[in-house]
């Protein structure tokens, strides 16, 4: 038996391994799997090329857990090593320059590990011993025995082992005997090993027999050797990617699209991604993609290695070239993951081209599912909106389906306003905008149907991005002011009258949080008297609250509408000149008394007229403002006629309620009297 030290430049490896690399323990055991199957490939390779003139035999990988010994054992029959092969490749741990990064990287098992092909090593992250036993596939070499315990002695020495192969023995430690369970060791060969191209046996297969269930002579085989993303493309068919689909995600529904990924240059890249289909918003979920590295699992988070918004599609990407073993910071800085990032939305974009050329009805009818990861890309990615602006849809209310430039020829010649300013109309829901949308449609105009969730958002990126454009909800402003074009109409109503009845609507108009304010229109006599809006600028800022971010300052304004009064319709006329019958002999009464005082306090103005406010004397601004306050207690008087004639008339409320319905606002019991007040009115 020889004795050595194992050559490292620093005797703290194995305190590191052991106790600072706790973050990922169960990586150990991908990382033994992963020299196997190298170990398995290496003598394939060498059979085909005639290296290796012998019998390959039975090359599956095996695993095992002694719970009584407390070791697991990971065989192969690959390409083993000789007793010169273990010092080289085990026992001169390549170490340079290895403190500084250890501290650096202190927490990051991957990190250490990948770096230094300290992939056998964390092994002794849960082992107090390792054993090696193997034998060359060089028949000259005898088999080989190493021992060593956690710290830089190892033993090694000649022994006997039937086949060419290695078995890599660890002897569980006291802190890791939850890795002696067996569910815990098929759940990690599952997690990391599903795919790798040589079998994995961990286990035997069942039967039932005689009404329990019994372990068989077969292997329990872990893994799918040949993935799908690992075959040809022309191969395959859809119902094989389906299936590969409910394989990898057995819970969710068919997929929309998949997008087979095969690059070999100027990086190696295999992979497939489904577009899935999101039955509602709050479902959305990122970190789906699953990332491999030559079959091998490596991470679900793929953030950094493709562009954020593909991060809500699912699949698996496969690649040796993305430097997987560092910091995410790093990762987004490097120029291969950079290219591969791009290489990837382009995919997309080009599948999602193809389709939306080869049957853009499919395309439309897929469109719903599809529209929040297009919107996300085309919002986020600059490139991306570059390659799918031309085959982004809109969809009007009626449901039909426009590209962008469609949609603006489709409105060019209607929709312009007296700058020339494109306006784009859209409603977020149907049937409650019904009304606004009709009014739209009466005009001529075509309406757009805006209801996604990052519709918001997707609005605002289109109106930097469409020249001279912009977006007006429906129901934002009365339908002359929505594209407002350069007519002017005369009111039939004075300002006198119009502030008049501004009063007697204000004092039917509930009173809740919500805020209205009366505004006169000098509409079309055949457009609606009354409409309820609320401003574009103040209702998107209210959805972005909602959103979140910056403009969330906003969610806790009240909500505030305008009522918009049409001073030309007969029945706003009507009510004028009931409003004269009935009140104007009130108003004119106190009219007179208002006259004198405020004859009067115009005297004292006059008379104090150039003079600073500590010049004037005092008891003229007593006066002053004891004539303000006879003033204003007789306009209270006004408004108080006013309020009551509004209480009494029914067209007044009727057509408040009018408004209020038609935006959805009138429930309960103020809705119940509005049915009761049509049918007296009928
Ligand atoms: P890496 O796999 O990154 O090279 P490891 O420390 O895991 O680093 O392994 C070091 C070397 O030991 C391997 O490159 C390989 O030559 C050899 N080796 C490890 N495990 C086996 C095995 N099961 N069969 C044959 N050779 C092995």
């Amino acid at each position: 038996m020889e004795k050595g030290k194992i050559n490292v430049t620093t005797e703290n490896i194995f305190p590191i391994i052991k106790k600072f690399l706790y973050s990922d323990h169960e990586i150990f055991l991908r990382e033994l799997i992963s020299n196997a199957v190298d170990a398995t490939q290496k003598i394939k390779t060498m059979a085909n090329m005639g290296d290796f003139k012998g019998e390959l035999g039975d090359l599956t990988i095996r695993v095992k857990v002694d719970k009584k010994k407390k070791t697991i054992t990971v065989s192969d029959q690959g390409i083993g090593m000789s007793a010169e092969e273990v010092d080289k490749y085990i026992n001169q741990i390549a170490f340079s320059s290895a403190e500084d990064f250890l501290t650096k990287y202190k927490n990051q098992a991957n990190a250490i590990i990948g770096h230094f092909g300290l992939g056998f090593y964390s092994s002794f992250m849960v082992s107090e011993k390792v054993e090696i036993i193997t034998k060359s596939y060089d028949t000259e070499k005898p088999a080989v025995r190493w021992v060593c315990e956690g710290n830089p002695d190892y033993t090694i020495e000649e022994t006997s082992r039937e086949n060419r192969g290695t078995d890599i023995i660890l002897h569980i430690d006291k802190e890791s005997e939850e890795f002696l369970d067996n569910s815990r060791i098929e759940g990690i060969l599952k997690k990391y090993c599903r795919f790798l191209p040589v079998p994995i046996a961990f286990g035997k297969e069942t039967e039932w027999k005689d009404g329990k269930s019994v372990e068989t002579e077969k292997d329990k085989i872990i893994n799918d050797t040949n993935p799908l993303w690992t075959r040809k493309p022309v191969d395959l068919k859809d119902e094989d990617y389906l299936s590969f689909y409910h394989n990898l995600y057995p819970l969710a529904e068919d997929p929309l699209f998949n997008i087979h990924l095969n690059v070999d240059y100027p990086f190696n890249l295999t992979g497939i991604l489904y577009f899935p289909k999101i039955k509602n918003n709050f479902e959305i979920q990122k970190n789906k993609i699953q990332l491999y590295c030559n079959q091998v699992f490596v991470t679900d988070s793929v953030e950094g290695i493709v562009p954020e918004f593909l991060t809500l599609l699912h699949g698996v990407i496969d690649s040796p070239d993305i430097p997987l073993n560092v910091s995410r910071s790093y990762l987004q800085s490097d120029s291969n993951v950079k290219k591969i990032s791009a290489h990837i939305t382009k995919k997309v974009a080009d599948r999602l081209q193809e389709i939306f050329k080869n049957n853009r009805e499919q395309f439309e009818k897929k469109w719903d599912d599809l529209k929040i990861f297009i919107e996300y890309g085309m919002i986020t990615e600059e490139k991306f909106y570059d390659q799918v602006s031309k085959i982004a849809l809109f969809k009007n209310t009626e449901g039909k389906f426009f590209t962008i430039e469609e949609y603006e020829k489709l409105i060019k010649e209607n929709q312009k306003d007296k700058n020339g300013t494109l306006v784009y109309l859209y409603a977020t829901q149907k049937e409650e905008q019904y009304s606004f949308i009709e009014a739209a449609r009466q005009k001529g105009y075509d309406v757009l149907l805006m209801d996604g969730y990052l519709d918001t958002h997707f609005i605002n990126h289109l109106e930097s991005k469409l020249k001279n454009s912009h977006f007006v909800r429906v129901d934002s402003d009365v339908i002359d002011k929505l594209i407002s074009k350069d007519e002017k109409r005369e009111s039939k109503l004075t300002a006198e009258h119009q502030q008049e009845l501004s009063q007697v609507f204000q004092s039917q108009l509930p009173e809740n949080k919500t805020h209205f304010s009366v505004i006169f229109e000098n509409l079309n006599e055949t457009d609606s008297p009354i409409v309820i809006t609320q401003s574009e600028y103040m209702r998107r800022m209210k959805d972005m609250a909602q959103l979140g971010g910056p403009a969330a300052f906003y969610g806790n304004l009240p909500d505030h509408f305008n009522v918009v009064i049409n001073s030309n319709h007969p029945l706003i006329l009507k009510i004028n000149d009931d409003k004269e019958k009935k009140c104007r002999k009130d108003l004119e009464k106190y009219d007179e008394k208002i006259k004198p005082l405020e004859e009067n306090k115009k005297e004292i103005e006059t008379a104090n007229k150039g003079k600073k406010d500590d010049e004037i004397p005092q008891a003229d601004k007593d006066r002053i403002k004891d004539l303000d306050d006879k003033i204003q207690e007789f306009k209270e008087k006004q408004k108080e006629v006013l309020k009551n004639f509004g209480s009494k008339n029914k067209l007044v409320r009727q057509l408040i309620d009018i408004g209020l319905l038609s935006n959805n606002m009138l429930k309960g019991e103020d809705l119940n009297r509005f049915i009761k007040r049509s049918i007296e009115l009928l």
